[in-house]
Protein backbone atom coordinates (compact mmCIF):
# COMPACT_ATOMS: atom_id res chain seq x y z
CA UNK A 1 0.00 0.00 0.00
CA UNK A 2 0.97 3.33 -0.64
CA UNK A 3 -0.76 5.48 1.47
CA UNK A 4 -3.12 4.89 4.35
CA UNK A 5 -5.04 8.38 2.69
CA UNK A 6 -5.29 8.05 -1.07
CA UNK A 7 -5.70 5.14 -3.39
CA UNK A 8 -3.03 4.85 -6.02
CA UNK A 9 -4.77 1.94 -7.92
CA UNK A 10 -1.71 -0.17 -7.32
CA UNK A 11 -3.23 -3.07 -9.16
CA UNK A 12 -4.48 -1.23 -12.25
CA UNK A 13 -1.01 0.38 -12.59
CA UNK A 14 0.70 -2.06 -12.68
CA UNK A 15 -1.70 -4.03 -15.05
CA UNK A 16 -1.24 -1.51 -17.50
CA UNK A 17 2.57 -0.95 -17.53
CA UNK A 18 3.07 -4.10 -18.36
CA UNK A 19 0.17 -4.16 -21.15
CA UNK A 20 1.98 -0.91 -22.13
CA UNK A 21 5.60 -2.64 -22.42
CA UNK A 22 6.59 0.69 -20.57
CA UNK A 23 10.54 1.25 -20.44
CA UNK A 24 10.56 4.63 -18.85
CA UNK A 25 8.11 6.70 -16.78
CA UNK A 26 7.33 10.13 -15.96
CA UNK A 27 5.26 10.43 -12.88
CA UNK A 28 4.11 13.83 -11.92
CA UNK A 29 1.83 14.48 -8.82
CA UNK A 30 0.44 17.41 -7.69
CA UNK A 31 2.28 19.38 -3.98
CA UNK A 32 0.30 17.68 -2.30
CA UNK A 33 1.60 13.77 -3.03
CA UNK A 34 4.62 14.42 -3.73
CA UNK A 35 5.75 12.85 -0.89
CA UNK A 36 4.15 9.29 -2.43
CA UNK A 37 6.71 9.65 -5.34
CA UNK A 38 8.97 7.54 -4.07
CA UNK A 39 6.63 4.54 -3.08
CA UNK A 40 5.18 5.00 -6.16
CA UNK A 41 8.66 4.79 -8.37
CA UNK A 42 9.57 1.81 -6.38
CA UNK A 43 6.71 0.04 -7.99
CA UNK A 44 7.08 0.99 -11.16
CA UNK A 45 10.77 0.29 -10.65
CA UNK A 46 9.88 -3.68 -9.90
CA UNK A 47 8.01 -4.21 -13.06
CA UNK A 48 11.74 -3.23 -14.65
CA UNK A 49 10.75 0.29 -16.31
CA UNK A 50 12.62 3.78 -15.19
CA UNK A 51 11.07 5.34 -13.03
CA UNK A 52 11.31 9.28 -13.34
CA UNK A 53 9.33 12.02 -11.13
CA UNK A 54 8.86 15.20 -12.07
CA UNK A 55 9.62 17.35 -9.37
CA UNK A 56 8.83 20.59 -11.04
CA UNK A 57 5.35 22.13 -9.57
CA UNK A 58 1.86 20.94 -10.33
CA UNK A 59 -1.53 22.37 -9.70
CA UNK A 60 -3.41 20.87 -12.26
CA UNK A 61 -4.44 18.71 -15.12
CA UNK A 62 -4.34 21.56 -17.06
CA UNK A 63 0.08 21.04 -16.08
CA UNK A 64 0.63 17.55 -18.09
CA UNK A 65 4.26 17.42 -18.59
CA UNK A 66 4.43 16.60 -22.73
CA UNK A 67 7.77 18.54 -23.38
CA UNK A 68 9.40 17.35 -20.24
CA UNK A 69 8.56 13.56 -21.24
CA UNK A 70 9.60 13.71 -24.77
CA UNK A 71 13.08 15.58 -23.22
CA UNK A 72 13.63 12.49 -21.35
CA UNK A 73 12.66 9.65 -23.95
CA UNK A 74 10.05 8.83 -21.60
CA UNK A 75 6.77 6.55 -23.17
CA UNK A 76 4.12 6.69 -20.89
CA UNK A 77 3.19 9.31 -18.30
CA UNK A 78 1.69 8.62 -14.96
CA UNK A 79 -0.25 11.79 -13.96
CA UNK A 80 -1.62 11.21 -10.70
CA UNK A 81 -4.15 13.66 -8.68
CA UNK A 82 -6.63 14.35 -11.51
CA UNK A 83 -8.91 12.93 -13.77
CA UNK A 84 -8.12 13.92 -17.42
CA UNK A 85 -8.31 17.27 -18.90
CA UNK A 86 -5.95 17.66 -21.72
CA UNK A 87 -6.82 15.25 -25.22
CA UNK A 88 -3.33 14.32 -26.52
CA UNK A 89 -1.65 11.84 -28.54
CA UNK A 90 1.87 12.60 -28.18
CA UNK A 91 2.47 10.56 -25.23
CA UNK A 92 0.60 7.67 -23.40
CA UNK A 93 -0.33 8.99 -20.09
CA UNK A 94 -2.33 7.02 -17.23
CA UNK A 95 -4.51 9.07 -14.57
CA UNK A 96 -4.32 7.99 -11.44
CA UNK A 97 -7.11 9.70 -10.03
CA UNK A 98 -5.99 8.67 -6.00
CA UNK A 99 -9.51 8.78 -4.77
CA UNK A 100 -9.16 9.50 -0.75
CA UNK A 101 -10.20 6.84 1.27
CA UNK A 102 -11.92 9.34 4.06
CA UNK A 103 -15.44 9.39 5.32
CA UNK A 104 -17.30 11.56 4.82
CA UNK A 105 -20.82 11.21 6.94
CA UNK A 106 -20.03 12.66 9.76
CA UNK A 107 -18.26 15.45 8.30
CA UNK A 108 -21.84 16.14 6.30
CA UNK A 109 -23.79 15.79 9.53
CA UNK A 110 -21.89 18.40 11.03
CA UNK A 111 -23.00 20.98 7.71
CA UNK A 112 -26.15 20.22 8.19
CA UNK A 113 -26.90 22.82 10.71
CA UNK A 114 -24.67 25.47 8.65
CA UNK A 115 -27.30 24.44 5.85
CA UNK A 116 -30.16 25.15 7.96
CA UNK A 117 -32.07 27.98 6.32
CA UNK A 118 -31.84 26.68 3.12
CA UNK A 119 -34.00 23.24 1.29
CA UNK A 120 -32.66 23.15 -2.03
CA UNK A 121 -29.18 22.05 -1.99
CA UNK A 122 -26.25 21.64 -4.74
CA UNK A 123 -23.74 19.36 -3.95
CA UNK A 124 -20.57 19.36 -5.56
CA UNK A 125 -17.10 17.25 -5.11
CA UNK A 126 -13.19 17.21 -6.69
CA UNK A 127 -12.42 13.90 -7.97
CA UNK A 128 -10.76 12.66 -4.58
CA UNK A 129 -14.03 12.26 -2.80
CA UNK A 130 -16.55 11.36 -6.31
CA UNK A 131 -17.20 8.14 -5.38
CA UNK A 132 -18.63 9.18 -1.87
CA UNK A 133 -20.91 12.12 -3.04
CA UNK A 134 -23.96 9.67 -2.92
CA UNK A 135 -23.18 9.30 1.05
CA UNK A 136 -23.11 12.63 1.14
CA UNK A 137 -26.35 13.05 -1.11
CA UNK A 138 -27.89 9.91 1.37
CA UNK A 139 -27.10 12.75 4.46
CA UNK A 140 -28.53 15.58 3.31
CA UNK A 141 -32.07 13.74 2.04
CA UNK A 142 -32.22 12.49 5.76
CA UNK A 143 -31.87 15.87 6.97
CA UNK A 144 -34.72 16.87 4.70
CA UNK A 145 -33.28 18.36 1.99
CA UNK A 146 -33.70 18.42 -1.43
CA UNK A 147 -30.42 17.77 -3.74
CA UNK A 148 -29.24 18.62 -6.96
CA UNK A 149 -25.90 16.97 -8.67
CA UNK A 150 -25.31 18.80 -11.76
CA UNK A 151 -23.94 17.22 -14.81
CA UNK A 152 -22.91 20.18 -17.51
CA UNK A 153 -20.88 17.27 -19.45
CA UNK A 154 -17.87 18.54 -19.13
CA UNK A 155 -16.61 16.61 -16.39
CA UNK A 156 -15.75 13.40 -15.82
CA UNK A 157 -18.05 12.73 -13.36
CA UNK A 158 -21.68 14.48 -11.92
CA UNK A 159 -21.01 17.10 -9.07
CA UNK A 160 -17.43 16.94 -10.15
CA UNK A 161 -15.10 20.60 -10.03
CA UNK A 162 -12.12 21.56 -10.93
CA UNK A 163 -10.27 25.05 -9.64
CA UNK A 164 -11.16 26.23 -13.23
CA UNK A 165 -14.47 24.21 -13.93
CA UNK A 166 -17.70 24.65 -12.06
CA UNK A 167 -19.97 24.12 -15.43
CA UNK A 168 -21.70 21.04 -12.86
CA UNK A 169 -22.39 23.54 -10.41
CA UNK A 170 -23.51 26.29 -12.60
CA UNK A 171 -26.16 24.02 -14.21
CA UNK A 172 -28.12 23.06 -10.86
CA UNK A 173 -27.52 26.49 -9.50
CA UNK A 174 -31.18 27.99 -10.73
CA UNK A 175 -32.56 25.26 -8.84
CA UNK A 176 -30.52 25.56 -5.85
CA UNK A 177 -30.97 28.15 -2.71
CA UNK A 178 -27.14 27.02 -1.53
CA UNK A 179 -24.26 24.69 -2.32
CA UNK A 180 -22.70 21.99 -0.15
CA UNK A 181 -19.10 21.05 -0.82
CA UNK A 182 -17.29 18.22 0.30
CA UNK A 183 -13.70 17.74 0.15
CA UNK A 184 -10.63 20.01 1.26
CA UNK A 185 -9.62 23.29 1.56
CA UNK A 186 -11.07 26.56 0.47
CA UNK A 187 -9.87 26.91 -2.95
CA UNK A 188 -12.69 25.21 -4.42
CA UNK A 189 -15.79 26.34 -2.68
CA UNK A 190 -14.53 29.57 -3.36
CA UNK A 191 -14.54 29.16 -6.99
CA UNK A 192 -17.99 27.93 -6.69
CA UNK A 193 -19.62 31.03 -4.83
CA UNK A 194 -17.47 32.92 -7.53
CA UNK A 195 -19.34 30.73 -10.33
CA UNK A 196 -22.44 30.58 -8.89
CA UNK A 197 -23.29 33.49 -6.68
CA UNK A 198 -24.75 31.13 -4.20
CA UNK A 199 -23.76 30.60 -0.31
CA UNK A 200 -21.66 27.50 -0.31
CA UNK A 201 -21.07 25.64 3.07
CA UNK A 202 -17.75 23.45 3.25
CA UNK A 203 -17.92 20.17 5.05
CA UNK A 204 -13.64 18.92 4.46
CA UNK A 205 -13.21 15.16 5.57
CA UNK A 206 -9.46 16.17 6.30
CA UNK A 207 -9.97 18.55 8.93
CA UNK A 208 -13.58 16.66 9.91
CA UNK A 209 -15.32 19.91 10.20
CA UNK A 210 -18.04 22.00 8.76
CA UNK A 211 -17.31 25.69 8.06
CA UNK A 212 -19.14 28.78 5.35
CA UNK A 213 -16.92 30.43 3.10
CA UNK A 214 -18.28 33.83 2.33
CA UNK A 215 -16.30 36.14 4.00
CA UNK A 216 -13.67 34.61 1.87
CA UNK A 217 -15.53 34.59 -1.29
CA UNK A 218 -16.58 38.07 -0.70
CA UNK A 219 -13.34 39.82 -0.22
CA UNK A 220 -12.47 38.51 -2.98
CA UNK A 221 -15.20 39.71 -5.26
CA UNK A 222 -13.87 43.25 -3.80
CA UNK A 223 -10.51 42.42 -4.68
CA UNK A 224 -12.00 41.64 -8.42
CA UNK A 225 -13.91 45.20 -8.55
CA UNK A 226 -10.54 46.72 -7.51
CA UNK A 227 -8.25 44.86 -9.95
CA UNK A 228 -10.86 46.35 -12.63
CA UNK A 229 -11.01 49.93 -11.67
CA UNK A 230 -6.96 49.45 -11.70
CA UNK A 231 -6.96 48.19 -14.87
CA UNK A 232 -9.34 50.80 -16.59
CA UNK A 233 -6.20 53.39 -16.09
CA UNK A 234 -3.45 51.43 -17.81
CA UNK A 235 -2.05 51.96 -21.19
CA UNK A 236 0.27 49.50 -22.09
CA UNK A 237 -1.48 46.05 -21.26
CA UNK A 238 0.64 42.52 -20.69
CA UNK A 239 -1.64 39.79 -22.64
CA UNK A 240 0.09 36.68 -20.85
CA UNK A 241 -0.11 33.15 -22.54
CA UNK A 242 0.14 30.24 -20.40
CA UNK A 243 2.61 27.13 -22.02
CA UNK A 244 1.14 24.40 -19.98
CA UNK A 245 -0.51 22.52 -22.20
CA UNK A 246 -4.32 22.54 -21.29
CA UNK A 247 -3.79 26.64 -20.13
CA UNK A 248 -2.57 27.79 -24.05
CA UNK A 249 -4.96 29.97 -25.35
CA UNK A 250 -3.16 31.96 -28.23
CA UNK A 251 -6.02 32.52 -29.98
CA UNK A 252 -8.01 34.24 -27.06
CA UNK A 253 -4.94 36.04 -26.73
CA UNK A 254 -4.77 37.64 -30.27
CA UNK A 255 -8.73 38.38 -30.12
CA UNK A 256 -8.22 40.40 -26.76
CA UNK A 257 -4.91 42.26 -28.08
CA UNK A 258 -7.74 43.52 -31.70
CA UNK A 259 -10.01 44.23 -28.79
CA UNK A 260 -7.91 46.14 -26.56
CA UNK A 261 -6.36 47.75 -29.79
CA UNK A 262 -9.54 49.29 -30.70
CA UNK A 263 -10.16 50.37 -27.55
CA UNK A 264 -6.95 52.57 -27.14
CA UNK A 265 -4.39 50.71 -25.00
CA UNK A 266 -1.27 49.53 -26.39
CA UNK A 267 -0.35 46.05 -25.47
CA UNK A 268 2.69 42.89 -25.62
CA UNK A 269 2.22 39.29 -25.68
CA UNK A 270 3.94 37.58 -22.99
CA UNK A 271 4.69 33.73 -23.35
CA UNK A 272 5.44 31.83 -19.90
CA UNK A 273 5.34 28.44 -18.27
CA UNK A 274 4.92 29.91 -14.76
CA UNK A 275 3.31 32.89 -14.17
CA UNK A 276 4.75 34.50 -10.96
CA UNK A 277 5.04 37.94 -10.11
CA UNK A 278 8.70 37.91 -10.33
CA UNK A 279 8.69 37.05 -13.82
CA UNK A 280 6.22 39.18 -14.64
CA UNK A 281 7.99 42.33 -12.87
CA UNK A 282 10.81 41.99 -15.17
CA UNK A 283 8.36 44.08 -17.77
CA UNK A 284 8.48 47.61 -15.90
CA UNK A 285 6.57 49.01 -18.67
CA UNK A 286 3.73 47.40 -18.53
CA UNK A 287 0.82 48.87 -16.26
CA UNK A 288 -1.48 45.77 -15.91
CA UNK A 289 -1.99 42.18 -17.51
CA UNK A 290 -4.42 39.92 -18.52
CA UNK A 291 -4.42 36.75 -17.65
CA UNK A 292 -5.51 34.11 -19.88
CA UNK A 293 -3.59 30.83 -18.71
CA UNK A 294 -4.76 29.38 -15.31
CA UNK A 295 -7.79 31.88 -13.74
CA UNK A 296 -7.08 30.75 -9.97
CA UNK A 297 -3.61 32.94 -10.30
CA UNK A 298 -5.51 35.90 -10.90
CA UNK A 299 -8.44 35.46 -8.71
CA UNK A 300 -6.35 33.57 -5.40
CA UNK A 301 -2.83 35.61 -5.91
CA UNK A 302 -3.54 39.50 -7.92
CA UNK A 303 -2.33 40.71 -3.93
CA UNK A 304 1.12 39.51 -4.72
CA UNK A 305 1.36 40.98 -8.55
CA UNK A 306 1.59 44.58 -7.02
CA UNK A 307 0.45 45.67 -10.58
CA UNK A 308 -3.56 44.69 -11.66
CA UNK A 309 -4.00 41.38 -13.13
CA UNK A 310 -7.13 40.49 -14.63
CA UNK A 311 -9.20 37.48 -16.72
CA UNK A 312 -10.29 37.69 -20.09
CA UNK A 313 -13.87 38.55 -19.53
CA UNK A 314 -13.18 40.91 -16.05
CA UNK A 315 -11.14 42.73 -19.03
CA UNK A 316 -13.91 43.23 -21.14
CA UNK A 317 -15.41 44.68 -18.22
CA UNK A 318 -13.24 47.13 -17.81
CA UNK A 319 -13.00 48.28 -21.85
CA UNK A 320 -17.03 48.65 -21.61
CA UNK A 321 -17.78 45.75 -23.88
CA UNK A 322 -19.49 43.28 -20.56
CA UNK A 323 -21.32 44.36 -17.30
CA UNK A 324 -19.89 43.70 -14.06
CA UNK A 325 -23.27 42.07 -13.35
CA UNK A 326 -22.94 39.85 -16.50
CA UNK A 327 -19.69 38.19 -15.31
CA UNK A 328 -21.74 35.59 -12.91
CA UNK A 329 -23.88 34.79 -16.00
CA UNK A 330 -20.73 34.04 -18.16
CA UNK A 331 -18.63 31.74 -15.88
CA UNK A 332 -16.21 34.61 -14.85
CA UNK A 333 -12.90 33.35 -15.08
CA UNK A 334 -14.39 29.72 -16.80
CA UNK A 335 -13.54 28.94 -20.46
S1 LIG B 1 -5.96 25.85 -15.24
FE1 LIG B 1 -5.57 26.25 -13.06
S2 LIG B 1 -7.48 25.78 -12.03
FE2 LIG B 1 -7.57 24.84 -14.06
S3 LIG B 1 -6.85 22.72 -13.75
FE3 LIG B 1 -5.08 23.98 -14.32
S4 LIG B 1 -4.16 24.62 -12.37
FE4 LIG B 1 -6.26 23.92 -11.93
Amino acid sequence: MISPTFDFEVQKLKKEIRKRKAKRVLIQLPEGLKPYGWQLAKVIEELGAVAIVSADHCYGACDLPLAEAESLGADLIVHCGHSQMVQQNAVPTIYIETKAKAHIKNVVWKAVPYLEQWREIGLVTTIQHIEKLREAEQVLLEAGKVVAIGDAGQMQYPGQITGCNYSNARTVSDKVSAFLYVGGGKFHPIGVTLATRKPTIVADPFQKRAFKIQDEATRIIKKRWANIQQFKQAKRIGILIGLKPGQKKYTQALELRDLLSKAGRQTMLLALREITPEVVMQFPGVEAFINTACPRITLDDSERFLKPIITPLESLVAIGQLRWGELWAKGWFED
